[in-house]
């Protein structure tokens, strides 16, 4: 296993070795429980990361069963400078949920602390235990006929909503709901000294000074644990339209856009862009996946509205798709769900079609909705000209500007010493096209180890120095998630 992390310094104390492991397991049972913490093999799958990439060793897996007991942990560890690694579902895709090497730590995963708290249906709020899996929270909310929007269908059995608050998640709905930091009206957190600030508030307005909660979204588990929090709710679609679109380039697909948004407005709740490349991909790795077009076509849209009225939305998104014209031009509509979800599960298992497939270089970056085309554009000719035979796998939330852009060699034996000797080249290649367009290096995964090093060249050295005050503030000996982020 490959662990592609650059070296970072941590206080003296965090690094040295503890003289008695077995009496420390022994104090943190006695907070949790015996069978809540895990060591040796049993810990294993919960210090390696979703795609295998990186993996690290924690003193113990930790598995807390209420936020005084969270707290109990945390104010175990910093007695005895031993780091923390918060987890939730590890399904983070940047190395941010496990272990880093050489640093003695201890991982908190909340996978049990999963009790929907209370619902307030007339508030149009739910509060839950961070643990709570996004899909538990997504069906709670269906069962009161509201909605929960956040969209990461693909792995919303596995995620949980402090990891989902914490890497401040998209998804798919980002361009009607927002993303996790739109969805969270308060949180709990078990600070880096055990402390437990309380700020479940259901308000939708409180101006009474800085925005704590804030501050945590997003944080990637390095300033405190989020236990628990007050999500926000949305009435439950009553109509929905599906339409699947071919086209020739990306310019068509960023004008198509455009005329959905004008025509559609906010009923506009998904814009899903599709390369050939990933659809040969899911094809080839994951069952019962069919073309969707007689012809193949060099990419593919997924629109979707959706409305609480029951209004007539395949009229309007017909009209649209009418009135377009394109090279290379198909599109079906169907306000049918089993057809929708056929081509849904296109887009959901690229994904997985991926790592069936093998490693690449992944990159998951944001620019203006507008400079799509122009990134596509420009990224793959930059990347043509220096690789003739890469393989470009584009996809992602084209109605937020959120490109997955991935590549990688088509041979498997190539493929890896591509990985290995061209990473570095690779992702600055990528990353000046980003920059020029004024675009993220990270869109919604986040840092963690991936791109820790990398953000200091993309992110003005005033920026990184306060990101340094706020994390010294909060955690003044860097206990929280040692190595990722800064
Ligand atoms: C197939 C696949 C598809 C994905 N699709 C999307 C997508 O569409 N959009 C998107 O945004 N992401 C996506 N992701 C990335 C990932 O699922 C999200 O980042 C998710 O929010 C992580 O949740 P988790 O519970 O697994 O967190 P983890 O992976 O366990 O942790 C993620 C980070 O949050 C921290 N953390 C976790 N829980 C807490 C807590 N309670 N308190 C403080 N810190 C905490 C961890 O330390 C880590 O830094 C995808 C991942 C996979 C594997």
């Amino acid at each position: 296993m490959t662990t592609l992390r650059t070296s970072f310094l941590l206080p003296t104390s965090l690094t040295c070795l503890m003289t008695h492991p077995a009496e420390m397991i022994r104090l943190l049972q006695d907070i949790v429980g015996t069978e809540h913490v895990l060591t040796a093999e049993a810990a294993s799958a919960y210090c390696t990361d979703w795609r295998g990439r990186y993996s690290g060793q924690a003193l113990a897996v930790v598995l807390p069963g209420d936020t005084q007991q969270v707290s109990d942990v945390v104010k175990w560890c910093a007695a005895h400078h031993i780091a923390i690694v918060p987890q939730g579902g590890n399904t983070s895709l940047c190395g941010g949920s496990v272990p880093v090497p050489d640093v003695q730590q201890v991982v908190i995963n909340l996978s049990r602390m999963n009790r929907i708290i209370s619902v307030d249906a007339g508030n149009h709020t739910m509060t839950v235990q961070a643990g709570c899996a996004l899909a538990t929270v997504r069906e709670a909310a269906k069962s009161v006929e509201c909605l929960f929007p956040l969209g990461l269908t693909a792995i919303a059995e596995h995620c949980e909503i402090g990891g989902n608050i914490s890497t401040n998640a998209g998804g798919i709905g980002v361009l009607r709901y927002g993303n996790m930091r739109d969805l969270v009206l308060g949180l709990e957190v078990v600070l880096p000294d055990g402390r437990i600030w309380n700020g479940l508030r259901s308000l939708r307005k409180d101006n009474t000074g800085y925005d704590l909660k804030h501050v945590f979204i997003g944080a990637e588990g390095t300033l405190g644990i989020v236990t628990a929090a007050v999500l926000k709710l949305f009435p439950q679609p009553q109509a929905t339209v599906t339409a699947i679109v071919a086209l020739g380039n990306a310019t068509s697909a960023a004008r198509m856009l455009e005329a959905v948004r004008k025509n559609c407005g906010n009923t506009l709740s998904g814009f899903e862009l599709i390369s050939r490349d990933c659809l040969e991909l899911v094809f080839k790795h994951i069952p019962e996946t069919s073309e969707p077009f007689d012809k193949k076509h060099r990419w593919y849209l997924l629109i979707q509205l959706t409305d609480v009225l029951k209004s007539p939305l395949q009229e309007t998104l017909l009209d649209t798709i009418t009135s377009f014209t394109a090279p290379d031009f198909d599109y079906r509509i169907t306000a049918d769900a089993e057809t929708a979800e056929r081509w849904w599960k296109l887009r959901r298992n690229i994904s997985e079609a991926q790592k069936r497939e093998g490693l690449s270089i992944k990159h998951d970056v944001s620019v203006p909705v507008s400079q799509i085309a122009q990134f596509l554009l420009h990224a793959d000719g930059v990347l043509q000209n220096n690789y003739p035979d890469v393989r470009i796998l584009a996809f992602g939330h084209m109605g937020d500007g959120n490109i997955h852009y991935n590549v990688s060699m088509p041979d498997g034996a190539a493929n890896k010493q591509f990985i290995a000797e061209q990473e570095n080249t690779v992702n600055k290649l990528v990353y000046e096209v980003v920059r020029e367009l004024g675009g993220s290096i990270s869109a919604e995964h986040g840092l963690g180890q991936l791109k820790r090093d990398t953000i200091r060249d993309y992110k003005s050295a005033l920026e990184l120095e306060l990101m340094r005050d706020i994390k010294r503030a909060f955690d003044p000996h860097g206990l929280m998630n040692p190595g990722k982020v800064l």
